[in-house]
Parts: C-alpha cells; structure tokens; sequence
C-alpha cells in the first residue's frame, strides 16, 4: 500500500467525502444489533430494518421538497442515472427516441447515452458557452416532438458550475419532454426543491454529501406527470418492482442522515466555504498566472477550477499533490493523460487544461488548511517559473 504523506490536505472533496461523524454514529447499529432485512415481514427485525429506510427516505424527500413514496433507493448516482435513462428509454420507445443532454454531463451520463446510441436513440448533445453555461434557446431548437427526455447535470462537478434548471425544465416540459437532472454535486450544498425546479427525475448519490459509498437514489415524480420507468435489475421486486435487491439498509441509513444533517447545515457550511473558496481564490489569482474557468457568478460556492497560464501541468499536478489532494483538469484513465472533456467543452486548449487544477472545500475544511493550501500552490508556482511558451 502506497504511504499517505502525513501533512495531505484534504481539498477534492467533490471525488468523495468522509461521512459525517453523526452519519457513521447513525450506521452503527444497523450491521450489527439491527441488521434485519427490510423485506422481512414476519418478523420485529425486519420491521426495525424496513422503519429505517423509511425513516431515511423521508430526510432524504425533505432535503428536495419530495415525497417520500417518489424515492427509489440505488447504490448510488451512477447507477440512478442508468435506471431513469435506460429504464424512461426502454418504457417509452414508442413515442420516440429523442434525448438531450448536455456535453459536460459526467461520464455517468454520457456513457449511458451512447449504450442507448447503440440501442437505437438518438441523443442530442448540447454545448456549452466559455463558463460551462448552456444556452437555453439552443435546448428550445433541439426539442422535438419525438423528444422523450432532457437530462441537464444540476451543477458540474469539475468547474461548479450551475445550470439554470428552473427555465431548463420549464422548456422541456413545455414541448412534452420529461426533465432530468444529475444532482449529485448540488444535492445537500445549495437548494434543490423539485417542485421549484420542475423537475420529473433526479438523481444524487451519499457519498458526495457526507454519506456512505453504495448508496442513492432516484427520484421519479409521482404526479403531474407521473413518471414511469422499466426496472434495470429484476429480482424481489423491492422499492416497487424498481430496484430489485436486499436493500443496503446501513448505506440508506447513512443517506438519510447525511441528507438531514445538510438540510440542517448547507446554508451556514455554504456561507463558510464561499467565503474560504474566495480566499483562496484571490491568493492563487494575485500571482497573475491564474484564471478560473467557469462562471463566477453561477459556481457551487466550495468548488474552485483554476486554469494556470503558462504552466507544465504535469509538472504542476505532481508538485502541488505533495501537500494537497486535488484532482486535475485531465482525466488519468490512460496513460497519456486525455484533458477534461468539460474544460475542452468550454474552449479551453488541451495545455491549459492539463494545467488546471479543480480544488473543491468541504465541512471539514478549515481556514489554517486553505491558506496554507494557498501559499504551497503559490510557492510551487514560484518555483516551477512560467514555461516559454503557451
Ligand atoms: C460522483 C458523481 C456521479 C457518480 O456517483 P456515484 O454514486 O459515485 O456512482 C455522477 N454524477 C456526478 C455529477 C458526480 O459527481
């Protein structure tokens, strides 16, 4: 196992999150002394397990203003993201085969819609303005009467950038198309209420809020209109014939806990972070070699993206990585290391993109972490001097 450099400052917090105390507090008791299975109807183990995750899926509904009965527990976003779109593709191929969505959706998305390419459906692929912004008129030019479904991410999970949702829906909802968004970023950091919103099916995930990894959800309006889909995964028919499977009733615990603890909280932790982001911020932009890439005036208020001008990015990534976990603008899944499809998506050339650095703040972010966190990237700038060209 590869040694944890002990002074690691914790800053990619929009990877993943520690759970809350209060979360894995909340978990405990559900592996051990109440480890019934929800299904279980004959018997008190099972009606403890079954009030649990009933109990869960109401914090969960009060986080987006929903009902509880229009929850569907998954083992988190990706795969919520792959029931509404295969399953709303599956149910109502009939009535057509149109998709839009968005060129900087996370993979989750983007993937799925190219199995359901394959699948026969043809998806539009909306782009981006220089901020990340979608352009609204350009959804309105895309829908079509054969359009079954718009799914737009709630706020990206590079840049922070949020998307105008309410006038997104509105417009999709107008020509007959269901509307769909990947909230896993936004959920529990800014509010997200799907009747606000005009929002038919959402997806989120835990451990992006202070929850348990394995655990989400699907929520799918019950009414006006109610939302149907095929079942990705066949078996006891749990969580109505949707999502067959034992339910992960420690996991499901751990999100309703973390979803009421952010219902709580994401107010005043917004506050904190917003101010310790633009902290950072204006440390890291005074050395005049950085830019952020996205709309300022519409960004999750934790979540900073830097572009650094002038700068190897590799050489970038490997230094500041000594002393802070942040993740860079470049996806490492080969070994030539491909720029983020988001910041290309917003213009950016594949060198300043691999000079990007995405540093997102989190609960447990203290101010003594960010300005150090600011004077280590500084001086690895310092130190690596601008490069002669780009
Ligand atoms: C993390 C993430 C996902 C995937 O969530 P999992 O629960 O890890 O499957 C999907 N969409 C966005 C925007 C994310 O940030």
């Amino acid at each position: 196992m590869q040694q944890m450099p002990e002074q690691l400052i914790y800053m990619d917090y929009n990877a993943t999150t520690p759970c809350d105390p209060r979360v894995v507090e909340a978990m405990l008791p559900y592996f051990s002394a109440r480890f019934g299975n929800a299904a279980s109807h004959t018997h008190a183990f099972g009606w403890e397990a079954r009030e649990a995750a009933e109990l869960a899926r109401e914090q969960v509904a009060g986080l987006i203003g929903a009902e509880a009965g229009e929850l569907v527990f998954t083992s988190g976003a990706t795969e919520a993201i792959n029931l509404a779109l295969k399953g709303i593709f599956e149910l109502y191929r009939h009535k057509g085969n149109h998709i839009i969505t968005c060129v900087t959706e996370h993979k989750a998305v983007l993937d799925t819609c190219a199995e359901l390419e394959r699948r026969g459906a043809a998806v539009t692929y909306l782009p981006v303005d220089g901020a990340g912004r979608l352009d609204p008129d350009a959804l309105a030019a895309a829908l079509t009467p054969q359009t079954l479904l718009v799914s737009v991410m709630y706020a990206n999970n590079e840049t922070g950038v949020i998307q105008d949702i309410p006038l997104l829906s509105r417009l999709s909802r107008e020509q007959g198309a269901l509307f769909m968004t990947d909230a896993t970023q936004a959920l529990g950091k800014i509010p997200v209420e799907v009747n606000r919103d005009g929002i038919d099916l959402l997806c989120c995930s835990a451990h992006k809020l202070y929850g348990p990894k394995g655990a989400g959800a699907l929520y799918l309006r019950r009414r006006a209109p109610r939302v149907r889909l095929h079942p990705l995964i066949h078996g006891g028919g749990h969580e109505k014939g949707l999502r067959s499977g034992t339910l992960n009733v420690p996991g499901i615990v751990g999100l309703g806990a973390a979803a009421e603890c952010c219902r709580r909280e994401m107010q005043a932790d917004a506050a904190r972070l917003g101010a310790l982001r633009d902290e950072l911020e204006k440390t890291l932009l005074r050395t005049g070699r950085a830019r952020i890439n996205g709309d300022a005036g519409h960004r999750l208020p934790h979540v900073s993206n830097l572009a650094f001008l002038r700068t190897d990015g590799n050489a970038l990534l490997s230094a500041v990585t000594k002393r802070v976990a942040v993740s860079s603008g470049s996806a490492c899944t080969s070994a030539l290391p491909r720029p983020s499809h988001v910041l290309s998506a917003m213009g950016l050339d594949p060198s300043l993109a691999r000079a990007s650095l995405r540093l997102s703040l989190g609960r447990m972010t203290t101010p003594e972490e960010v300005q150090e966190a600011a004077r280590f990237i500084g001086q690895t700038l310092a130190e690596l001097g601008p490069t002669e060209t780009a």
